[in-house]
């Protein structure tokens, strides 16, 4: 049996390695158009030189040495799913199960001006070159887009002394995947730390001969000579011809099987849905690419595993901040039409007579009629994503505000407070849902 796998990011060597467990005897060969693999998440972070490329990037040779599994350094251009053919720019590879795992692409905004020297995007190790050499000569720059990677990017450039604006579209920075008032934290520590943020409107235009010299937002023309655009991603499968494609990637069922017999899809090129609503949505995450890859490889070497989609479960540090989300924000929520509650604590992360203690804010999100949990966000200096991933399970568990205050957490003042921050955001909720009758 040979199974092919198209693209080696997150889900791609996740979905070989899958496969090889799952069936040890398939004969599974990864074609890639680069010859290497590398994470894209640490990417804001090698800006700041925090991450060194040389770390980050393992070569295919060496990735897949001993391991059984064979590659080819090469660009699929089409496939034909009847006769099961990958056809690639150099070769023909027949298959009987094939696995698409080519990821996504940057999406270029159309503004005047973006193919001027200095304009990049920030989505692969060659944008992370440039910019880098860039970053030598630059005194000022903007960035187009204020999600997680723009914050992040944006906290790199200034910790190496460059000027930064961010110009976001949006009323607020991180949005939608946070209320205005979790925005207003990462707001405020960009802002602390001399980020100049401009909300609510666009670039129109990127002013420049060869090279970018300011960017134009309304009347205002801001002068630099870097310019990164962070506006989102889009799937990369304009290859595909034959197999089932809607707006938001690749259609997979349950089983991550496409409409074409023997495909599989997983990671950023497939469409996938919001568990909380069972909304169709891109994919995007790093997390999910790889246990989509896991599920994809396992079902196309004869096991059977279920891919269980997203919660949106994201976090970031913008310089000391920690900031995650996980399910559905509050203003998510109400243009949902839930009824909802929600509760806050603010306290620290160790007891207050315990030295170094910081700040913790945690937002929960609960069902007002049901009581059940939808979402969290919470911001602090330490151990954000254990309370996020905490609050994840519990909505993957349907808890309700009474399994919040029940479960038993753990304690001991060098490490963390007491109660755990789930009890007083749970019984603010109450205190509010009381009030309300
Ligand atoms: C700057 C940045 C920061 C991020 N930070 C985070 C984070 O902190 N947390 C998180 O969860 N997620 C993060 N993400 C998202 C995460 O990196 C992606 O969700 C993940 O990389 C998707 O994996 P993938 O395997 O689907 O795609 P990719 O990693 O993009 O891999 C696709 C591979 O397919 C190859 N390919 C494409 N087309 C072809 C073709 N026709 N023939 C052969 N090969 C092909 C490409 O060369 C590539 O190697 C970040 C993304 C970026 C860009």
């Amino acid at each position: 049996m040979r199974i092919i796998i198209i693209g080696c990011g997150d889900a791609g060597i996740s979905a070989a390695f899958s496969a090889l467990r799952e069936n040890p005897k398939a004969e599974i060969l990864v074609i890639e158009k680069k010859g290497y693999f590398y994470p894209k998440c640490p990417l804001p972070f090698v800006l700041e030189g925090d991450v060194k490329i040389e770390d980050i990037v393992t070569p295919l040779s060496k990735l897949f040495a001993n391991s059984g599994i064979n590659y080819e350094t090469d660009e699929v251009v089409g496939v034909d799913t009847e006769n099961k053919v990958v056809q690639t720019k150099n070769n023909r590879f027949t298959y009987d199960c094939l696995i698409i795992a080519t990821g996504s692409k940057a999406v270029i905004p159309p503004i005047k001006g973006v193919n001027l020297e200095g304009v990049y995007t920030l989505k692969t190790l060659e944008d992370t070159k440039k910019i880098m050499q860039r970053m030598e000569k630059s005194k000022e720059a903007v960035i187009i887009g204020g999600g997680f990677i723009g914050c992040e990017t944006a906290a790199s450039l200034t910790n190496k002394n460059i000027s930064t604006t961010i110009v976001e579209l949006l009323p607020n920075l991180l949005s939608p995947q946070f209320d205005a008032n979790f925005s207003r934290i990462v707001e405020n520590k960009l802002n602390e730390n001399g980020v100049r943020m401009i909300t609510g409107k666009s670039v129109d235009e990127i002013i420049g001969k060869d090279e970018v010299e300011a960017v134009r937002v309304g009347d205002e023309i801001i002068a630099c000579s870097l310019v990164i655009m962070s506006v989102g991603v889009r799937p990369d499968v304009e290859f595909l011809k034959t197999i089932e494609v809607g707006k938001f990637g690749i259609k997979v069922d349950e089983k991550l099987r496409t409409s074409a017999k023997g495909v599989y899809a997983c990671g950023d090129c497939i469409r996938i849905r919001f568990m909380v609503t069972n909304e169709p949505q891109q994919s995007g995450l790093g997390t999910v690419a790889e246990r989509a890859g896991h599920v994809a490889g396992l079902n196309a070497a004869g096991g059977d595993a279920t891919f269980y989609h997203t919660l949106n479960s994201m976090i970031t540090k913008i310089f000391d901040l920690e900031i995650g989300v996980t399910g559905m924000n509050e203003t998510m929520a109400k243009e949902r039409g839930y009824k909802v509650v929600s509760g806050i604590a603010k306290g620290l992360s160790k007891p207050k007579y315990y030295p170094g203690g910081k700040e913790l804010i945690t937002k929960l999100i609960y069902h007002a009629n049901i009581h059940k949990l939808l979402g969290a966000e919470i911001a602090g200096y330490e151990g954000v994503d254990g309370y996020l991933n905490l609050a994840s399970m519990a909505i993957q568990k349907g808890s309700i505000m009474d399994d919040m205050l029940r479960f038993r957490y753990c304690y001991a003042p060098p490490i963390c407070s007491a109660p755990n921050p789930m009890i007083p955001a749970t019984e603010n909720a109450y205190r509010k849902l009381r009030r309300r009758r």
